[in-house]
């Protein structure tokens, strides 16, 4: 509990987040450390962004050197760590260009710019909306926003950025509805992070695929949270045998340093041209750096298969968990973005297991999330495992 003189005394910091007792000033792998020296498992992996774990040492090492070279230089330039970057980007992936920004808000922004100016390019006026999908997040941005199809985000802001049109996520008759020859694109996350850790349905999302594609609509799939390996392949829409037009990245992408991109289909990247869109800080060598120092670290060793045989591991402790354990109603998501659901608020949970030095995060008031960094070993889950177990059945003793 914070003390009274440091509750009455205005903070300079403006109030946007309600924040956990702890000072953070370190950190390595999956730790963290506070101001008073207390070690935390990380298992927040700062929102699915330093998936590599905190300050790994290959990405720390191109950093150091960058930093003796250049950090910026504005893009009225050659950025060659762009161009690396860009390569390898389109070399994972089914995207043949790469526009770089500073976060996912942004990526999301540059998105629908896109979206729209290729609509303009294709002479496509009549379409006037973009569709987005219930418990969905998209950024805090006034378009973002508005695309995150949630009223506890748009609560205060109206008039919010027109042209959004929402649908119930994971419905068949709510895709079957929407006017596709009047719509500019569709947007949308394969696994909803923010919005409780729900996945999208293979089939429904096939359907959604195909339908845009007969109409000329576009598919934006909101990577932000699943890419770069969360989900155990580099991007979760390779589990859906799909090809989206656009996909958005940032969280994973630069270990925790800023930086987010949208990665397009050649006949879409096209309609952006010097002009029509830009950034001052976005693709500078320093962020470049990072996330070419993380996507070679990904791609070389074994963190994706790491990923897959551990969080098998991890779903058999929770399912075994789910049975023995009344409060437990679901175990849910794919790879390390894993959501249980509880028959009440998860609040008192996430405090038991910091009390155990492990921090945990939330989607939505009744799900705990999950998040380990990729590189995780089996020990490091045994120790989460165990905590949880022990806080669970200590509960259901009291009740
Ligand atoms: C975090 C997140 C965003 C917003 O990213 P910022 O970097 O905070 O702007 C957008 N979409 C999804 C799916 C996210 O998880």
């Amino acid at each position: 509990m914070p003390d009274t003189a440091s509750m009455n005394k205005l903070s300079a910091v403006m109030s946007t987040y309600s924040r956990f007792p702890i000072t953070v000033t370190k950190g390595k792998g999956s730790y963290m450390w506070d101001d008073v020296g207390e070690k935390y498992l990380d298992y927040t992996s700062g929102i699915a962004t330093c998936n590599l774990g905190h300050c790994p040492d290959s990405v720390q090492l191109a950093l150091h050197e960058q930093v003796d070279q250049l950090w910026h230089s504005s893009n009225l330039y050659h950025i060659p760590q762009q161009t690396q970057l860009a390569e390898k980007l389109t070399g994972v992936s089914c995207f043949d260009q790469a526009f770089f920004c500073n976060s996912g808000a942004e990526a999301n922004e540059a998105a629908i710019k896109l979206a729209k100016k290729y609509t303009h390019d294709h002479q496509l006026s009549h379409k006037n909306q973009i569709v987005s999908f219930t418990s969905s997040f998209h950024g805090r941005t006034g378009t973002t926003m508005a695309a995150t199809a949630q009223s506890k985000i748009h609560e205060g802001f109206a008039p919010l950025t027109p042209g959004f049109h929402y649908c119930e996520f994971n419905d068949q008759e709510a895709i079957e509805g929407i006017d596709y020859d009047t719509t500019i694109a569709v947007i949308l996350e394969l696994i909803q992070g923010e919005g409780g850790v729900r996945q999208a349905n293979k089939e429904w999302v096939q359907t959604l695929v195909a339908n845009c594609k007969k109409h000329n609509v576009l598919v934006i799939i909101d990577e932000i949270q699943t890419g770069m390996g969360r989900t155990g392949s580099m991007f979760a829409y390779e589990h859906y045998d799909i090809e989206p037009d656009i996909i958005t990245l940032a969280k994973g992408l630069g270990s925790g340093i800023p930086v987010g991109a949208m990665l397009a289909k050649q006949h879409v990247s096209q309609s952006f041209q010097p002009g029509t869109h830009g950034s001052t800080f976005g693709g500078n060598p320093l962020a470049m750096t990072a996330g070419i120092a993380t996507l070679n670290t990904l791609t070389a060793g074994h963190i994706l298969a790491n990923v897959v045989q551990l969080s098998s591991i991890l779903f058999k402790e929770l399912e075994k968990m789910k049975k023995s354990i009344d409060q437990i109603e679901e175990v849910r998501g794919l790879g390390f973005l894993i959501g249980i659901q509880f028959s009440h608020d998860v609040a008192p949970i996430v405090k038991k297991l910091r009390d155990k030095n492990i921090l945990c995060l939330i989607a939505g008031p009744k799900v705990l999330r999950i998040l380990p960094p990729l590189n995780t070993t089996e020990v490091e889950i045994n120790v989460f495992v165990t905590a949880l177990k022990n806080i669970l059945t200590d509960q259901e003793d009291a009740s």
